[in-house]
């Protein structure tokens, strides 16, 4: 971290709140001012159809075109005492406003406090036709310094980087005919989201397995259930910064409602996922993966739950707290291959994947209070319909210059629909 907006505030006002009244072209500047952004980064930001297609033709099979994205930044974060901007990518309105809403209210109290479980990532390898699994476990169990030199010697890089082998697991899963064994291999890939890798150690080690064991392995693959690469985040809002004890209470009772009911839950959690894939897919990694991770650790125990949890702080505030999988890197995949990815990095100064994934956290928690805090008052609805009416009115052919006058007229009448764009419009320029 090489620049002085990447180091500690402990001030409550942020020196990114004045965002939204910038230009494009000014937000950017100010993103390069306060993060140290190199000229090429800058130039890389700067241009919106910033993908070559050489280059993503190298990235996918059958490649055609690409599609372009719009790159927002959350402000005013504040995440263990440093002041964060966060890239998000994101087609959807009002995602990147509730973040800045959020971090902006819990400042006074400290902003948010993030931890992680480590950098383990689990390969799968499934092994058939055991007749006595519970002496095969052992069996696989006994050559431990074996397979962990096998899964080292498969990523020397990895190794220099303080990662590899870390612990091998044998489950047995399933009864009757579709009883079998799993071998669980834990390894600790540091900066990497680490998919490749795993698989590679899983297919080295898959032949010792079943020499050890006289059975039959079939998959070989990462569990995307990355319950040892956990991150968390926690904050806390006062009552003077939310607007008092109903509103916390509010919020207790609609997160009551997603721990209750799965129907709800599964919509808390999208929405969650607002803020964690967008940045997500801002920093070029694997959003399915991460989305995958996520859903599947909020259902961990039979039943899915809230991915937050909401609570009255010992102050009498309200204390949110985060924690969910989160196998994304800064290496591998489209992270470094991805310009536009690399740059939006440099944007977030991290230096460790584990620091991004706290950062991801952090984001989810304040997109989660914002969600709450709306749904649980006045709703999101005007507000939605508010934005959802510019993308009416550009849909209707209105230009820049007439986009407000559209909006306008249509959230005042109350009829915000396609037809009435079109009426709007109509009448704006015959007059
Ligand atoms: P990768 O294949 O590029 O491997 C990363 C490599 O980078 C490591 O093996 C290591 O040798 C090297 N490296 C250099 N510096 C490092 C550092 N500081 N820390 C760790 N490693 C360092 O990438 P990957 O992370 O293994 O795989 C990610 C890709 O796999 C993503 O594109 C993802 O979409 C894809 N994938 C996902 C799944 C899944 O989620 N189920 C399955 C298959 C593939």
């Amino acid at each position: 971290m090489d620049n002085q907006y990447h180091h500690s505030s402990s001030s409550s006002s942020s020196p990114s709140s004045s965002f939204g009244s910038l230009t494009v072209a000014e937000r950017l500047q100010k993103t390069a001012e306060l993060t140290g952004l190199s000229e090429e980064h800058l130039a890389q930001l700067s241009e919106p159809s910033n993908l070559k297609s050489s280059l993503a033709n190298h990235m996918i099979e059958n490649m055609i075109s690409t599609i372009a994205i719009p790159v927002g930044i959350a402000t005013d974060l504040l995440i263990d005492g440093r002041e964060v901007l966060a890239p998000m990518a994101t087609e959807e309105h009002w995602i990147i406003s509730a973040v800045c809403a959020a971090a902006q209210q819990c400042r006074e109290t400290g902003g948010f406090t993030t931890s992680a479980s480590g950098s383990l990532m689990i390969a799968q390898i499934q092994l058939l036709d055991i007749t006595d699994p519970h002496r095969a476990r052992l069996a696989i169990l006994e050559h431990r310094s074996e397979i962990a030199e096998m899964c080292n010697a498969c990523d020397p890089m990895l190794i220099r980087r303080g990662g590899g082998f870390h612990d091998v697991d044998v489950r047995i899963v399933g009864s009757g005919e579709a009883r079998q064994v799993v071998v669980h291999l834990i390894i600790d890939t540091r900066d990497a989201m680490g998919a490749n890798t795993v698989n590679t150690m899983a297919e080295r080690v898959a032949p010792k397995i079943e020499e050890w064991t006289g059975g039959r392995v079939l998959l070989r693959i990462l569990s995307n259930l990355a319950d040892r690469r956990l991150a968390r985040a926690r904050a806390e809002w006062s009552l003077e910064a939310i607007g008092g004890a109903a509103v916390r209470d509010a919020i207790i009772d609609a997160y009551r409602f997603a721990e209750a009911d799965p129907y709800r839950a599964v919509t808390n959690n999208k929405g969650i996922m607002n803020g964690i894939s967008a940045v997500v897919l801002a920093t070029g990694n694997d959003t399915r993966a991460v989305e995958a991770g996520a859903h599947g650790y909020a259902a961990r125990d039979g039943r899915i739950r809230s991915l937050t949890q909401w609570e009255k702080s010992a102050s009498g505030g309200l204390a949110g707290s985060i924690e969910l999988p989160m196998a994304v890197g800064l290496v591998g995949g489209a992270t470094k291959v991805h310009p536009t990815a690399q740059a939006l990095l440099a944007v977030l100064g991290v230096e460790t994947a584990t620091d991004l994934g706290r950062i991801i956290a952090a984001v989810g928690l304040a997109e989660n209070f914002s969600a709450m805090k709306a749904l649980a008052t006045v709703g999101i609805q005007s507000d939605f319909m508010a934005l959802h009416a510019r993308s009416i009115a550009i849909d209707a052919g209105a230009s820049e210059s007439e986009i407000q006058a559209v909006v306008a007229a249509m959230v005042g009448s109350g009829k915000i629909n396609g037809d009435e764009a079109v009426n709007v419009l109509a009448q704006i320029r015959s007059a």
